[in-house]
């Protein structure tokens, strides 16, 4: 598509996911003129994600929340240890929620809209292919024949970050940074959901299921309750899939799907939508800079994503350091122009004080701990083997000491060596 638009503005925003999308509506309500650049059709076309949202950031950039398009309030999550047809599950209950399920691509257009209303220009179908630089400084963008001008890029093109590597400002990602994430989309009734999962009318969970669901490599399944639907999928350390995946991942998730103690719950379904992504797994994936001249980078591009092995929090993220791309554009107005230096006082230092920034990195530790294969392999043959021999008796009822031994033998592991990578890990996270 052509763009036909001026050819200057006050800010473009490249890549209309949440964080371009948040940047781009805060800009457009504080009277800016802004170009929105979508490389896919619509907003969200491109976007993969689990599925569940964290509220609090949100809140405090949009408002209430109440015509977003919230699926289903996460009130129960439960983490769970498969070893093939036997898992342990650690659950959570509660009656009351900070995170809700949705498809990004809703929630993004919801932003969008709202931007559009606001005032911004928003093109879709339109891919960037560089970034304008004159003397060093960036100055608008190239896309195709069209070359547009603005006082600042804000560059929220995700994790498969072209345009800053084409630019010199980042490397190629890394295996060890990065994890492939794969998703189904299973449409089933809203009543079917409901039921079956034994929730409430507009209540939703989260589940994390480690161990053979990835072949005890080191990343996890995810499953999520949608409106009429179930989001299901696999995320995989990359550097670990490609020493040791055997199977094609596709494969994986086709199991995951026919697990025989889960696919009662989305069996009969109909696998409306596959995806695939890569995501960040690592602090280490965070530019050195987050800012150029005339150039800010948010949301993924920044590496501003959060996964502990339990949660996952990058929309939120995202959405925050779009506000913050908004009103650092205001500050640099104010402080005399789009340098580096001042870019860097308005945008990249506020971010990096706040507790979003500090919570990713102060993970760093925990990261490569997430990274260890005996914990997705021993630990949780450790883990289902106690249980299974509690729980599944004979003639005899063996003591808690007895099925630990046998768990032992069993997983290779020491109760001592478990202990130990636990309080680590406990501590790292
Ligand atoms: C499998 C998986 C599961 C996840 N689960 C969760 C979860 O449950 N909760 C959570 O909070 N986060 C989750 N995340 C992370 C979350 O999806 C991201 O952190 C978030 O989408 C980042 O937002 P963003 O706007 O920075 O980038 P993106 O959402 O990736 O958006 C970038 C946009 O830029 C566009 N673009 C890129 N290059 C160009 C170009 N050159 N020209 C024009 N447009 C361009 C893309 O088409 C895209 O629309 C998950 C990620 C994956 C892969």
């Amino acid at each position: 598509m052509e763009m036909n638009q001026p050819s200057r503005f006050d800010a473009i925003v490249v890549g209309a996911g949440p964080a371009g999308a948040t940047a781009a509506l805060k800009l457009a309500e504080k009277g800016y003129k802004v170009l929105l650049l979508e490389r896919g059709r619509g907003a969200g076309s491109k976007q993969v994600f689990g599925g569940r949202v964290y509220a609090e950031l949100l809140r405090r950039v949009f408002g209430d929340l109440k015509d977003a398009p919230i699926h289903r309030w996460v009130k129960r999550e439960a983490l769970m240890l498969a070893d093939g047809d036997r898992l342990v599950a650690v659950a959570y209950w509660t009656a009351n929620s900070t995170s809700f399920t949705t498809y990004l691509g809703q929630l993004t257009s919801w932003i969008v809209e709202r931007a559009v209303n606001a005032g911004a220009v928003f093109v879709d179908e339109v891919r960037v292919d560089r970034l304008l630089v004159r003397d060093g400084r960036v100055v608008g963008i190239e896309a195709g024949p069209d070359r547009v001008e603005a006082d600042v890029v804000i560059d929220a093109e995700g994790v498969n970050r072209l345009l800053l590597e084409r630019l010199g400002l980042v490397a190629k990602p890394k295996p060890a940074h990065v994890a492939l994430g794969v998703k189904e989309v299973i449409r089933l009734s809203e009543k079917a959901v409901t039921e079956r999962f034994g929730l409430e009318d507009g209540e939703g969970l989260a589940w994390v299921i480690v161990g053979s669901v990835t072949d005890y490599l080191p990343g996890g399944a995810f499953v999520y309750t949608n409106k009429d639907s179930v989001s299901v999928g696999l995320v995989l350390h990359l550097d670990a899939a490609v020493r040791g995946l055997r199977a094609h991942v596709h494969e994986l998730v086709e199991r995951l799907r026919l697990h025989p103690l889960l696919r009662r719950y989305w069996g009969d379904g109909d696998v409306v939508e596959y995806s695939a992504h890569l995501t960040i797994e690592s602090p280490e994936f965070i530019p050195k800079s987050l800012v150029h001249d005339g150039l800010i980078v948010v949301g993924d591009a920044a590496g501003l994503l959060l996964s502990t092995g339990l949660t996952v929090r990058g929309v939120d993220y995202a959405v925050f350091s779009g506000f913050l791309a908004a009103e650092a554009v205001d500050c640099a107005r104010k402080e005399g122009g789009f340098t580096r230096d001042v870019l860097s006082a308005c945008y990249e230092q506020p971010l990096r004080r706040s507790a979003v920034y500090r919570d990713i990195v102060r993970r760093k530790r925990a990261s490569k701990l997430m990274k260890d294969e005996r914990l997705f392999r021993d630990a949780v043959r450790f883990a289902v083997k106690a249980a299974s021999t509690i729980y599944e008796l004979g003639e005899e009822t063996p003591k808690l000491a007895e099925a630990l031994e046998e768990a032992e033998r069993a997983a290779r592991l020491s109760k001592l060596s478990l202990a130990l990578m636990l309080i680590r890990l406990v501590r790292g996270l």
